[in-house]
């Protein structure tokens, strides 16, 4: 089952599917029907799921040929993921939408190849406490994770002492707070090495992804924050690395493809070939690392400070950087205003420790209402 299945992870899982013969059971978009009709022919999954009501009426007319079964918005996902009897859900779904589906998912006993990072931001401690309970293993679907999973399977547990996640460094590496004044939709939207839908990839412009990837590696390992680090690696070969008790460093490498993670994901314990060419270190010539520019860039802080904070913090974190995103790709407010929204946000915020999933929603759905209204 795959969730987001239009997305840029989701098309690239059904290319891993279609390899390797995976029946796909069912499927989710968001309003992407067209896609949807393309896939539901090509694939036949019994189940598909549209979020937005207007876009599953024109759904409905489109495949009224297939025998597919039709379901609208969020709670078609829990209807399905009751009626499906896939083994594995893929959660792609953008943003804090994805939080309830992961929920459902573990809940369903259901094995969770996890791409929706946001669901680790917003409920950590919810998310992998129901996992454990459910006795649920959550494969990650983000490549630094899926590197960090595979590095981990070096030694014993307690022998790991450090995770080092590397980032590309994203379009605006080296750029001063001034010259961000000046940057542009555009200019953000070239990410340098990897290849993902608008919302990630401003995120990687502004670093707050890698700073929501240090809060969803300490959840995914249980490690203290203390003992993750970001690496600046512009060539994004190593996908990341974990110091062990001798010091010793094991790194995972390859050449960028997001599709050998979702086959990680999908196949693991085994290994299965998705395409590519290997790594070609001659060709490749040179590494290089840098520390990341958190003071330029300081969503990345920002996000090590919420999650020590805890409580509702991380969700309120993670809504204001959802908000300010769309308003920046909607081009009504600039780069460097994204950060500026956040971190007023998050520092303005009364938080609250040990919150339900209802009040990590409830907060969400406040700071988002609180900077639409701001932004007019
Ligand atoms: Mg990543």
């Amino acid at each position: 089952m795959i969730l987001g299945s239009s997305g840029s992870i989701g098309t690239q899982a059904l290319d891993v599917a279609k390899r390797y013969n995976i029946p796909v059971d069912a499927i989710s978009v968001n309003t992407s029907v067209k896609a949807l009709d393309e896939q539901v022919r090509a694939f036949t999954p019994r189940y598909a799921v549209v979020a937005s009501e207007d876009a599953y009426r024109e759904a409905k007319t489109l495949l009224a040929d297939t025998s597919v079964k039709l379901f609208c918005g969020k709670e078609g996902i829990g209807e399905v993921l009751i009626l499906s009897d896939a083994d594995t859900v893929l959660n792609a779904l953008v943003g804090e939408a994805g939080l309830r589906p992961t929920v459902w998912t573990l809940e369903s006993g259901k094995r969770l190849a996890l791409a929706n990072k946001e669901s680790l931001v917003c409920a950590g401690e919810i998310v992998m406490k129901l996992a454990a309970e459910k006795g649920v293993e959550i494969l990650p679907v983000d490549s630094e994770h899926c590197a960090i999973h595979q590095c981990l399977r070096a030694g014993a547990r307690g022998e790991a002492k450090e995770l080092i996640l590397t980032a590309s460094g994203g379009p605006f590496f080296g750029y001063s707070e001034e010259a961000l004044e000046h940057v542009t939709l555009e200019d953000t939207l070239k990410h340098p090495t990897w290849k993902m839908g608008q919302k990630i990839t401003v995120d990687s412009a502004t670093l707050m992804n890698k700073g929501f990837e240090l809060i969803e590696a300490a959840h995914l390992f249980g490690f203290e924050m203390d003992n993750i680090s970001a690496v600046v690696h512009r060539e994004s070969i190593i996908h990341s690395m974990v110091r062990f008790e001798d010091n010793s460093v094991i790194a995972q490498m390859g050449n960028p493809d997001m599709r050998s993670c979702i086959a990680y994901a999908l196949f693991y314990p085994e290994r299965r070939f998705t395409g590519g060419a290997p790594l070609d270190f001659a060709a490749l010539g040179k590494m290089t690392f840098f520390e990341p520019d958190t003071k330029t860039f300081r969503l990345i802080s920002l996000a090590k400070e919420v999650h020590k904070a805890g409580g509702l913090l991380p969700a309120v974190l993670n809504a204001a950087n959802e908000e300010a995103v769309y308003a920046f790709l909607a081009k009504k407010i600039r780069f460097a205003d994204i950060g500026h929204i956040v971190s007023d946000f998050v520092h303005s915020y009364v938080n609250k420790s040990n919150p339900t999933l209802d009040e990590i929603e409830g907060a969400s759905c406040t700071v988002r209402a609180k900077i639409r209204e701001a932004l007019g």
